[in-house]
């Protein structure tokens, strides 16, 4: 098992992505990077079960969080996580999360979990796919989940194959991988 000892240097900024399986996360992360393939820094095996971390400049990383939320993942895997998540969340690099959530389900239990893992760090919930509703069920969805967050974290809709949202998805990131990390 990988260990946290194995994380790059605790320095600089980083802002991990976590999501449901099939959310979009992936999807999501190559739109928001405008690029694919980007490099592993980590020297954690690159199965995608695990934490990956990929250098995007200097001192400032993505982690890529393993898919929650299939019953294929058995339980000692799902309880072999928790140290490393638990690793991660302690970094001082670590500046924010986005949640990935598919707009068609909404927040769900695992993401309910996620979201209480995460505090006191800023999570910004990206409601994926929104290409595949109508204007209007985007905006039940988005006002929704807004609701179910009661202002833990923020929310906007996404869409990798339209590229809706993922400007704002952008600007989130820069302002968190630039910003102060904000007082606890
Ligand atoms: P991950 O398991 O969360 O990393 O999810 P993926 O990024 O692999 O996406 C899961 C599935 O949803 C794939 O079939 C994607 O093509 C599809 N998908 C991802 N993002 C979008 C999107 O914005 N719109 C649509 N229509 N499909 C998407």
């Amino acid at each position: 098992m990988a260990a946290a000892g194995q994380f790059p240097p605790d320095l600089g900024a980083e802002v991990a992505f976590a999501g449901r399986s099939n959310a979009g996360k992936s999807s999501a992360i190559n739109a928001i990077m405008h690029r694919r393939g980007l490099a592993r820094t980590s020297k954690l095996p690159g199965r995608t079960r695990l934490l990956n971390f990929f250098e995007l400049g200097p001192s400032q990383r993505i982690v890529d969080l393993p898919g929650y939320g299939y019953a294929s993942v058995s339980e000692a895997e799902r309880r072999s996580w928790l140290p490393l998540l638990e690793s991660l969340r302690q970094r001082e690099s670590l500046r924010g999360l986005f949640v990935i959530v598919d707009a068609r389900r909404g927040i769900m239990d695992g993401d309910e979990a996620l979201l209480q893992w995460a505090l006191p760090h800023q999570v910004h919930v990206l409601l994926s796919k929104a290409d595949k509703l109508s204007r209007s069920e985007a905006n039940s969805a988005l006002a929704a989940a807004t609701r179910a967050l009661a202002g833990r974290a923020t929310a906007q809709l996404f869409s990798a194959v339209t590229r809706a949202g993922v400007d704002s998805a952008q600007e989130k990131l820069a302002g968190w991988l630039r910003g102060e990390k904000p007082l606890e």
